[in-house]
């Protein structure tokens, strides 16, 4: 979409200054293939050649976008937080079920007997 100067009457070229994300170097996109961009998704390259590709699910043109995304970001992360508290609650749980009890009075006594050499063939004498 053009504009008109109303003192000169020349075209006026709207663009998004745009920096990228491998080099930095900012460059001008015109304001309606950025629109699109935004708006749809796409790749747009830095006057390095570098990709810079905008997934539209995570283009926001206004802050309150913006703001409501971090939000659900925030309670996602509140969420999994809780989710963690829980599954390491289960794992304390499962691993003290499986755990024996050690006690003296009921752990096995060991047998001595048990660990006697037996001898084979006597070489008594
Ligand atoms: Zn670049």
């Amino acid at each position: 979409m053009q504009a008109i100067n109303s003192e000169s009457g020349a075209a006026v070229v709207r663009y998004e200054l745009i920096t990228c994300i491998a080099c930095g170097i900012a460059f001008g996109v015109q304001a309606n293939h950025w629109a699109t961009v935004a708006q749809c998704g796409g790749t747009l390259h830095c006057p390095n050649g570098h990709e810079n590709t905008f997934d539209a699910a995570a283009v926001f043109e206004t802050e309150d976008e913006l703001r409501a995304a971090l939000n659900d970001a925030r309670a996602e992360i509140v969420r999994l937080k809780g989710e963690l508290v829980d599954a390491r609650h289960r794992a304390e749980m499962a691993e003290a079920r499986h755990e024996t009890p050690v006690d003296s009075a009921s752990a096995p006594k060991s047998d001595r007997r048990s660990h006697r050499g037996k001898r084979i063939g006597g070489s008594s004498g």
